[in-house]
């Protein structure tokens, strides 16, 4: 490590952590599980098709100093997800830090939205998200207790959108999701405060992934988004990422049921 990155290290308190992604083959979930790498953490890189996407997640994690594994399951399946714990708790005990990152959009005007494209989007990004974070706190209630002024034993970090608070037209069932989301984390914060859990969302705006490749395609989409930035820069998954290390790490330690928009300032124009 160089001695700025050991700094780093060293202030976050990560080293060894184990943090388990999901949907870390690409675009931001793969970003903020080579940034935990970049910790020295143990990184579970859940991927869903995208084996090779998996692959190259780890090379950069393990060629950063980092450890961990990839795994494939579908976040909202209550078996995979099931076994996808047990495999973190075979390899390293338990987990330390969850990013709940997998999701997907199905975009239709409303009157032709199909009951599929309504319960895809639901059951990956909200139910998803559901079952993956109650895996983690049945194992951070597990461990054991470290007194009243101890740090957080378990965080998780829901990854939702601008558009759990930005009301988005032709998108109904995606934005109904992340909206959803958004009462599931502010609930589940209260719910396992007094145990010492940390529970948050962090909510890109806009960030040139996969998920949204035909504006990148496109100078002319591209251009109509950039009105909506005030910052007038896209944003990449390396903002995410450093976001998410920090408030995984004891430097962000009493905070909690908080939401942090990444997004250039987006939300502070009107929906
Ligand atoms: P992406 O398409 O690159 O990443 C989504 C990942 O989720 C993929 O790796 C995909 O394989 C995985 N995934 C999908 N369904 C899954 C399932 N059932 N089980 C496991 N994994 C599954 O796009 P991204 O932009 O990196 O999206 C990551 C998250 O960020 C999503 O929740 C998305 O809604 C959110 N987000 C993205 C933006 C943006 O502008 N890119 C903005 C706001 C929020």
């Amino acid at each position: 490590y160089s001695p700025n990155q050991r700094s780093r290290i060293m202030k976050n308190n990560l080293q060894k952590k184990t943090i388990l992604v999901t949907g870390a083959s690409s675009g931001i979930g793969q970003g903020i599980a080579i940034r935990f790498g970049q910790q020295g953490a143990n990184v579970v890189v859940n991927y869903h098709s995208d084996e090779e996407g998996a692959k190259s997640t780890l090379d950069k994690i393990n060629a950063a100093g980092g450890d961990g594994f990839i795994y494939q399951a579908d976040v909202s399946s209550e078996e995979e997800v099931k076994g996808m714990y047990e495999e973190a708790v075979k390899k390293y005990g338990s987990i330390d830090v969850l990013i709940n990152n997998a999701g997907i959009q199905k975009d239709s005007s409303f009157s032709e939205m199909t009951l599929d494209e309504w319960n895809g989007v639901i059951k990956t990004n909200l139910t998803g998200q559901f079952l993956c974070a109650r895996e983690a706190i049945r194992l951070f209630v597990q461990k054991p207790d470290v007194g009243n002024e101890a740090k957080a034993k378990g965080n998780i970090i829901f990854i939702s959108s601008v558009h759990d608070i930005i009301p988005w037209a032709g998108h109904v069932n995606y934005a109904s999701s992340k909206g959803g989301i958004s009462m599931l984390m502010k609930s589940l914060a209260l719910e396992v405060a007094q145990k010492k859990i940390r529970v948050n969302c962090i909510s890109p705006g806009a960030i040139a992934t996969d998920i949204n490749d035909d504006v990148w395609k496109d100078e002319q989409k591209k251009a109509e988004l950039l009105k909506l930035i005030p910052y007038k820069r896209i944003g990449q998954p390396e903002d995410i990422a450093k976001t998410a290390v920090w408030l995984a790490s004891d430097e962000s330690d009493y905070i909690t049921g908080t939401t942090i928009y990444v997004d250039g300032g987006m939300t502070l124009y009107p929906g």
